[in-house]
């Protein structure tokens, strides 16, 4: 060898080495893409329905890091999902989860807390929820898994425990992580029976779990939707910035609003009013499904769901059509209602009409 040969050798063993000691230590396979110093989130491919091809993926996993902590916002649907994220928050970010927030007892925001088991079995890793939240999901998480496995797949669900909050959050809570405030906001009936919402009012970022929704047809299973308005209007009088909900929005510009939230709001209003058209033109329960909203026929799940959310809706809406149809009442005693002299309203359903679709979140 000459004596270059022996320089070149000897370099190349030292770049070599130079090489391996800069590999990464760890592969980090998770795309979170930065909202704000310190927030990001990992959403999925594209807005749709549950499948074995997005593997229940369906909504964004959002986390708040600073100084090797990490608070995590909804750990997505399963127990290889929640294994991704904490993966690569300590890879990526060098940061452990300290702090889960599940925002409501939907099984594809609360299940990925199975990977954090042992951590919350150890005492380091907290589970942070509305007692709601907590009673929903001891109520119907049995069944929600089950239907998840169904519709994801048993591969994508594989080793997914049900891992109950271990602590309830109250309204006007402040939850810290390093220079970050996070208020928590409780929603009682708007997209369940508890939504939990976290608002960063120094940054104007809101965490709006469920009650906000993208091109994907919103679910009324569990909630309320006068609730759900109500929350929204809330909610839009924080004047956000940016929403993470069901996806993540942000306002085109200082005076206007994240358009997923306007969006949503669009949706339940139309629904509304729909529906109450539908009374006033004598249609009953059984016809509640000839609400179609065509306008938001290019929603996801829009042909799964929106003849369920009908129903729902129409059930909400008899008490209040009722009043808003009934004349005040004479005087003198009347006949019942309906009677030969009674009221030419149509009389709709009585209340007890069963969803064509029950789902089991
Ligand atoms: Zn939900």
């Amino acid at each position: 060898m000459s004596a270059l040969q022996a320089v070149c050798a000897l370099l190349l063993g030292l770049w070599t080495a130079a090489s391996a000691q800069a590999a990464p230590r760890c592969a980090d396979d998770v795309p979170w893409q930065r909202v704000a110093p310190g927030v990001w989130h990992w959403s999925p491919v594209a807005e749709a329905e549950i499948a074995p091809a997005n593997a229940g993926h369906v909504l964004p996993t959002s986390v708040v890091v600073h100084g090797g902590q990490a608070l995590l916002i909804d750990p997505g649907p399963s127990e290889a999902h929640g294994q991704r994220v904490r993966r690569s928050l300590a890879c990526r970010f060098g940061a452990q989860v300290r702090w889960i927030v599940n925002t409501h007892a939907h099984a594809e925001n609360v299940l990925g807390n199975s990977a954090f088991a042992d951590r919350v079995a150890a005492g380091t890793v907290q589970i942070l929820a509305t007692g709601a939240t907590r009673a929903g999901m001891a109520q119907r998480c049995p069944d929600c898994l089950a239907s998840l496995t169904t519709k994801a797949g048993v591969d994508a669900m594989a080793g997914t425990r049900i891992v109950l909050p271990t602590r309830t959050l109250t309204e006007g809570e402040v939850l810290r992580v390093g220079p970050y405030r996070l208020q928590v906001m409780r929603i009682e009936q708007g997209h369940t029976e508890g939504d939990l919402v976290l608002w960063d009012a120094r940054r104007r970022l809101l965490w709006a779990g469920g009650l906000v929704y993208g091109q994907r047809l919103p679910e009324l299973a569990q909630g309320s939707l006068d609730g759900w308005l109500a929350a929204l209007d809330r909610l839009a009088a924080l004047r956000p910035r940016v929403v993470l909900g069901n996806t993540v929005s942000v306002a085109p510009e200082a005076s206007s609003l994240p358009p997923a939230l306007t969006g949503t709001r669009a949706y339940l209003g139309e629904l509304r009013a729909a529906v109450l058209n539908a009374m006033d033109q004598g249609l009953q329960a059984s016809d509640a499904t000839t609400v179609t909203l065509p306008a938001y026929s290019t929603w996801a799940g829009h042909a799964e769901r929106q003849g369920f959310n009908a129903q729902r809706a129409w059930r909400e809406m008899e008490p209040v059509w009722m009043v808003k149809s009934d004349p005040p009442a004479p005087p003198a005693a009347s006949p019942p209602r309906g009677g030969a002299s009674g009221s030419a309203k149509p009389v709709p359903p009585h209340p007890g009409t069963r969803p064509i679709a029950p789902e089991t979140h």
